[in-house]
């Protein structure tokens, strides 16, 4: 397999440049190890942090392993990640996020108040990252590669576009103006909501006022802005989105209201959570569309004249109440999907017929059973637990086979067949560190393969009965083989850093592999010799850490390296053997206090706090 170099598809203007800019005093810092993170291991005792921290505090007695914490930082950031593991990903994320800064400190006259300080883990097999702007910026970032579930999400570079993402997150919320900077002062910082003391509530209000509103106004504008400054590809700009709001009006079905949705429609949706981000992009889109992105930007950012609570504000900026703006966008949105439906229905449709009676929900990769009476798949409906079911060609009968542990959002699992031993490969625990398991038709057991060896988008080769996938580690992707009887893997190709892959298959013959990546909708089908691949596996392992264990003497396949299951020599070596949320907590807490100290200490004088707001010409 090659690669190619990447380059800016043609039918994509480039965005509006991000302009590079480091720290007010041009310094860039970096350390390799960061004491401070267990240095106040006392503050720890507090009785209400329970057993499980109470090992976290035990865990935190080793300091010798804080070693493999290390940050870079600037004025305003700090990106904090494992070393040597995370390193190579660092100068990108780094300029990445500066360069979000930038773009944020250009269009929302923004200065972070304390720094934001994003964590680079690799805790799961899914990309995702988290926002949390009070009491401090923290961003948690998952390194995974994207695999773009049946193209929900599309985006032109993935760090930049999350970058751009989660600090607009940080900018809708902590940016004060001056009412927020004298309030943050008198309450010692923005105060976080804290369930055992209800008060909390208020005084997060008056210091962090827009963190209370609604989770579409969050999403809908963080996904306006990734678009915005990824060229125009995001999900804003996005064939998912039209594609749900075009069949809700083919169905005509029930457009939620902004109370419904936070009621209701986002507790009840196909994937919980997903019509915040619909319906709060699709509103954010059909502002842009009639008032411009400049009101959009007008209504967010926290500006000296601006109210306080985001509905009195929207009615300050576009001049009418948002209930009724919503209303005006759901009528225009009936009209456009009309127009849409009316043109897609000039072209005849492909003839089908149903095969179940009711709604699967998500739907794994599909296969036709051994006899051909059924297909086999895994499903994940809301309120049921996911499994593996068969499912009736002639009668559309729905059987449960297996129940999933830690299915995935839309694929369920990646699902591997061999029909003629009747196996069916599956993946669990896809939101963390992924297992590879098998399951017998025939019997209806199953049997754990591998334990946490991250390999997904399993194929199966009938010609020598090995599976091929996909594995995870350290940011990269990783394509391996693991022979019959699947107890250990084969490292056949290391995609180059942040070039991603997905969707693998394999020919008929198993003399072509295919994936989807790097660039936007690409497909590489490529041919895969054997001597080339093991020349390149060894050479991308050094650059990787990827382990690279020898194979054992006298085995038969000739492919590179050899790994016998569970952690190595690359992988998160802090508190190695311990159990992933163990470490994933006692981490977390490690990152809390850097991101205390960081936001203590600001390089611009003694100010601590109240640094959200400056004048446009001040910001400069
Ligand atoms: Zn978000």
């Amino acid at each position: 397999m090659e690669s190619k170099p990447w380059e800016w598809p043609g039918r994509y203007p480039r965005a509006t440049p991000h302009f590079l800019r480091n720290s007010p005093d041009g310094c860039l810092r970096q350390s390799g190890q960061c004491g401070d993170a267990h240095a106040n291991a006392s503050r720890w005792r507090q009785p209400w942090l329970g057993l499980l921290t109470a090992f976290v505090a035990v865990g935190a007695a080793f300091p010798t392993r804080a070693a493999d914490l290390a940050f870079v930082e600037t004025g305003e950031l700090r990106i904090v990640y494992f070393d040597p593991g995370e390193k190579h990903l660092v100068p990108h994320a780094t300029q990445s996020f500066l360069s979000g800064l930038a773009t944020h400190e250009r269009l929302f006259h923004y200065v972070p108040d304390g720094r934001v300080n994003v964590l680079l883990q690799d805790f799961s097999d899914r990309a995702n990252a988290t926002a949390i702007p009070a009491p401090r910026n923290r961003i948690f970032l998952d390194i995974a590669s994207s695999n773009e579930p049946f193209e929900t999400l599309s985006s032109a570079e993935w760090f930049a576009w999350t970058a751009v993402h989660e600090l607009t997150h940080i900018v809708d919320n902590d940016r004060a103006n001056p009412a927020d900077a004298r309030l943050r002062r008198l309450f010692h910082g923005k105060v976080d909501v804290d369930s055992a003391h209800p008060e909390t509530l208020l005084y997060n209000y008056l210091t962090v006022p827009r963190l209370t509103a609604p989770r579409w106004y969050q999403e809908g504008s963080a996904v306006f802005m990734e678009t915005w400054m990824s060229g125009g590809v995001g999900r804003a700009q996005g064939g998912y989105d039209e594609m749900v709001f075009r069949g809700m009006v083919q169905e005509n079905a029930r457009f939620y209201d902004p109370l419904g949705l936070v009621s209701k429609g986002t507790e009840i949706d196909f994937k919980t959570g997903a019509n915040a981000y619909l319906y709060g992009t699709r509103f954010m889109d059909y502002l842009g569309l009639n008032y411009g992105p400049q009101k959009l930007l007008a209504w967010w950012r926290r500006d000296a004249d601006s109210r306080r609570y985001y509905g009195h504000d929207f009615q300050r900026v576009f001049g009418l109440p948002l209930e009724e703006c919503w209303r005006q966008w759901v009528d225009w949105e009936h009209g456009f999907q009309r127009q849409n439906l009316t043109a897609v229905r000039e072209h005849p449709v492909t003839g089908y017929r149903d095969l179940t009676k009711k709604d699967l929900g998500a739907v794994s990769r599909t296969y036709l059973s051994a006899d051909g009476t059924k297909l086999l798949a895994a499903i994940k409906y809301p309120g049921q637990l996911a499994h593996i079911a068969s499912i009736g060609r002639s009668d559309g009968r729905v059987t449960e086979i297996k129940e999933i542990k830690g299915a995935s959002g839309y694929t369920v699992t990646s699902l591997a067949y061999d029909p003629a031993s009747g196996t069916l490969f599956y993946t669990t625990n896809n939101n963390t560190h992924r297992n590879l398991e098998a399951l017998d038709l025939r019997s209806g057991k199953s049997r754990m393969l591998l334990r946490a060896a991250r390999i997904g988008d399993i194929v199966y080769n009938p010609i020598d009965r090995s599976l091929w996938g996909l594995r995870l580690n350290n940011g990269f992707v990783i394509l391996v083989r693991i022979p019959s009887p699947y107890k250990e893997w084969q490292t056949l190709y290391v995609f180059p850093r942040g070039e991603r892959a997905f969707d693998l298959d394999l020919s008929p013959d198993g003399a072509l592999a295919s994936v989807r990546g790097p660039a936007e909708g690409e497909h590489a089908v490529r041919r895969q010799p054997e001597a080339r691949a093991q020349r390149r596996a060894r050479e991308a392992c050094a650059r990787t850490d990827e382990p690279a264990v020898r194979a054992r003497e006298g085995r038969r396949h000739p492919a590179a390296h050899v790994h016998h299951g569970g952690g190595g020599a690359g992988e998160l070596r802090v508190l190695e053997g311990w159990p992933l949320p163990l470490r994933q907590q006692l981490l977390h807490r490690r990152f809390e206090h850097l991101s205390l100290r960081a936001c203590d200490r600001d390089p611009r004088g003694g100010q601590q706090r109240g640094r959200g707001f400056l004048p446009p010409a001040a910001a400069r």
